[in-house]
């Protein structure tokens, strides 16, 4: 008999933009799913690994299956090639796989190091409609965002049911609540207040989203500074009641059941 897994979703970091990544006023360490036994970091910022180390439980990254890079940014990929390094136990072990936009790889600045490519199982580009596998686990990359790279967000579907949506940085564009239909919708917030000059999602454009897709639970994270001012948990709890869905403001090490 096969025994029900926990799936969940721990948020190694919240932090968003430059200054909360560089000061560190919040960890940029990413996210890290463990789905149908499955272990898979989503955009390993700077101090991920360190991250892993002193989480607990602790989270050990040579049971790392699969990376995900959402776009190539420093803030989601810092600590990527350590983390391939120890995915593939320094490259004596040829296993897991990594999923990367294109550019992230074709472009002059690539993100993965070359001495680094043959180390995973499988090196996968991200597309926009693509679907892809990590053993019973299947996630899908609805649609390119508007972003100065090229970006994608992430829907993970476990025994045929969209059981989480990851709204990556992007600026807001018309319908794209209809991309992210998961039971748990999570966002990348890193404005306070609409700025239309930068491609980043704010409270307002936020809680239009989550006024139409309706989900279960949305949680955001990926804070800028005027975000970690305004307190996230305060915001949080404004929209809850605004909105009668639970909105969660994610903290560092928070971890959820999904
Ligand atoms: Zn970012």
């Amino acid at each position: 008999m096969k025994l029900p897994t926990m799936n969940t979703l721990k948020f190694l970091g919240t932090a968003g933009a430059r200054f909360v990544m560089i000061k560190q006023l919040r960890s940029s360490a990413g996210l890290w799913l463990s789905l149908e036994g499955r272990n898979i970091i989503v955009d390993p910022g700077p101090g991920s690994l360190v991250r892993c180390s002193s989480s607990k439980p602790r989270l050990d990254p040579t049971k790392l299956d699969a990376i995900i890079i959402t776009h190539k940014h420093l803030d989601h990929t810092g600590d990527l090639s350590v983390m391939i390094e120890a995915m593939t136990e320094g490259g004596f072990k040829k296993r897991g796989l990594l999923f990367v936009p294109g550019d992230a790889i074709e472009s002059d600045d690539s993100i993965v190091l070359k001495y680094l490519r043959n180390f995973p199982e499988k090196i996968e580009f991200l597309k926009e409609g693509g679907k892809y596998k990590i053993g019973d686990v299947s996630f899908e990359t609805p649609v390119r965002h508007i972003h100065r790279v090229e970006t994608y967000g992430l829907n993970f579907n476990v025994g045929g049911k969209n059981i989480l949506s990851i709204i990556t940085d992007t600026k807001y564009f018309e319908g794209i609540e209809k991309y992210y239909p998961g039971k748990t919708l999570v966002i990348n917030v890193v404005r306070f207040e609409v700025d239309p000059n930068l491609d980043h999602l704010s409270i307002p454009e936020v809680k239009e989203i989550i006024r139409k897709a309706k989900p279960e639970k949305a949680i955001i994270t990926h804070f800028g500074m005027k975000m970690v001012q305004a307190k996230p948990w305060e915001v949080a709890e404004k929209l809850t009641q605004e909105l009668g869905v639970e909105v969660i403001a994610a903290r560092d090490g928070m971890g959820v059941e999904l």
